[in-house]
């Protein structure tokens, strides 16, 4: 069967309407499109629960900052559809900005605490624009199952958070980190580097490995920020040790935990986490 492609919410609710006929399942996979294999294996996850899987492709305008990459986010929507019709994805959702935000809407969802810190202190509003429209992917379709990558762990905690406080019925499910042989994480922002650039990345993933090893990373957090930036990253914009769940500083191996680091090679932000 071809993939269907859904551009406006009536679309996408006949195509799960044929699903809920014949009782099947369905896991939902949310992107911002520029597929790599990184989304590729979250659609994998979903074939394996379910009988029905798909996609969206959205380029939110309300999670980015004023001065954060809207405009020149890569738009690759071609080669996206190929991509997950090859991977056996059922739907993709490509909705219009109109689609999602008409005129005169004016609702967005907030979730408290959990946002405030790492990339909600450096992106403000960023996460408030995650929930909304993550909130609305959910309701429009209603899938079982939504996966999420712990590429964006503070992203996937929200998202946990606000399908709990506002009883949406999907299981939100964590999918690894898919990585590049040299260990970089991959993400769509990885084509804006440059040749150089791309040598350095991988030392992110290098450090996050090292300060793993230590009995307690919180003392080698400094020293690791400062080689960050002797070894090429332009600016390290946050390098934490956290709780895995609360997201608060952690201060010992006794419950899991994980480092957390968003650099800027260049202009580009790169963020990675290690599970401890
Ligand atoms: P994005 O298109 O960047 O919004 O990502 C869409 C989904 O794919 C999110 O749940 C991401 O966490 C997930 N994702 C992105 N990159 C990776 C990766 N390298 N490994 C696993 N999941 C990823």
């Amino acid at each position: 069967m071809p993939i269907t492609i859904a551009r406006t919410v009536s679309e996408l609710r006949a195509a799960r309407a044929r699903h809920r006929q014949s009782a099947e399942r369905f896991a939902y996979v949310p992107t911002m499109g520029a597929l790599h294999d990184g989304h590729i294996s979250l659609i994998y996850i979903g074939k394996n629960c379910c009988e029905r899987v798909g996609a969206s492709i959205f380029v939110n305008p309300k999670q980015f900052g004023p001065n954060e990459d809207f405009s020149r986010y890569p738009r690759t929507e071609k080669e996206d559809v190929e991509k997950l019709e090859a991977a056996g994805a059922d739907v993709v959702f490509i909705p219009a900005v109109e689609e999602m935000y008409p005129a005169g809407a004016s609702t967005s969802v907030s979730v408290a605490g959990l946002t405030d810190m790492l990339c909600g202190a450096s992106r403000p509003g960023h996460f408030d624009g995650v929930a909304t429209v993550v909130a609305k992917l959910l309701l429009q379709a209603m899938p079982e199952v939504a996966i999420f990558g712990e590429k964006d762990y503070q992203q996937l905690q929200v998202i946990r958070r606000m399908a709990r406080d506002l009883d949406i019925p999907a299981e939100i499910v964590g999918a690894p980190i898919a990585r590049e042989a040299d260990g970089l994480a991959m993400s769509s922002r990885n084509r804006y580097l440059s040749a150089e650039e791309r040598k350095v990345a991988p030392l992110l993933y290098r450090m996050l490995g090292e300060l793993a090893k230590q009995p307690s990373p919180a003392q080698g957090l400094s020293a690791a920020r400062e080689a960050l930036v002797k070894q090429g990253f332009t600016k390290v914009d946050y390098l934490e040790w956290r709780d895995a769940e609360t997201l608060h500083p952690a201060a010992d191996r006794s419950r899991p935990s994980r480092l957390f680091a968003a650099v800027f090679l260049g202009k580009t932000r790169l963020i990675d986490n290690l599970a401890l």
